[in-house]
């Protein structure tokens, strides 16, 4: 198969030094990275600014925005089999970005933000027969809102987080998730490590292909 993968955070800049972010390090996006190029897939990974090597074998294409990446995705779409949105996009943006660094004196104390494109809501129409999975990062109990971010974004499965437990989540090498699909057996995972998690949702991949056909 031909898979698809973002990972990290994306950067919403307002001048060329100051932007809005968030803590993804990219870890879990590209755990998913190698382990499919591990089990033979054609992968290529769509990453925000991150400091993670390139796994072996992986195509890599480096984005900054929001909209940077929904460019890269839609391009890439068409020649692939499945997307995993591991990304965690930001959701707004400045409404103005400046070229050159802003001057304290003239910065106004209030940011005005505009939101960013929903890239898996706006793909939606281009999804077809293809393998869609999505993440939902919470802060306590995610099931509720994976539930609710499944459907509404039309995905075929979803990988449920609690990132406020200290072990899991954002910035640490272990995960501990729920795979939640459209239609099948929800798993509730054990605190496993990010290439374990991967290799568990890469497999739930192939047996999803392989039952499409
Ligand atoms: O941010 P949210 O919790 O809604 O993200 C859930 C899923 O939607 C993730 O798979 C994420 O990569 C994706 N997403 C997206 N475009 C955005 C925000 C999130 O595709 N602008």
């Amino acid at each position: 198969m031909h898979i698809l993968v973002t990972a990290g955070p994306t950067r919403e800049h307002m001048d060329p030094v100051r932007f809005i972010s968030n803590r993804s390090t990219g870890r879990m996006g590209f755990a998913i990275a190698q382990r499919a190029a591990e089990a033979g897939h054609t992968v290529t990974l769509i990453a925000g600014p991150v400091t993670q090597p390139t796994p072996p074998g992986v195509a890599r294409v480096d984005v900054v925005s929001a909209r940077d990446m929904l460019q890269a995705v839609t391009s890439r779409l068409e020649h692939a089999d499945a997307l995993v949105m591991c990304a965690a996009v930001a959701d707004w943006r400045p409404r103005e970005t400046s070229g050159v660094k802003l001057k304290k004196q003239i910065m106004s104390a209030t940011l005005e933000l505009v939101p960013n494109p929903d890239i898996l809501a706006t793909i939606k129409p281009l999804k077809h027969n293809r393998i869609f999975v999505g993440f939902a990062a919470e802060t306590g109990d995610p099931i509720p809102e994976a539930h609710r971010k499944l459907a509404d974004k039309g995905l075929d499965m979803i990988v449920a987080n609690d990132v406020s437990q200290p072990d899991a989540g954002f910035e640490v090498e272990t995960n501990r998730v729920t795979l939640i699909p459209r239609a099948g057996k929800i798993q509730a995972l054990p605190l496993l490590s990010k290439l374990e998690v991967a290799a568990r949702i890469v497999a739930w991949i192939e047996a999803a292909a392989a039952s499409a056909h």
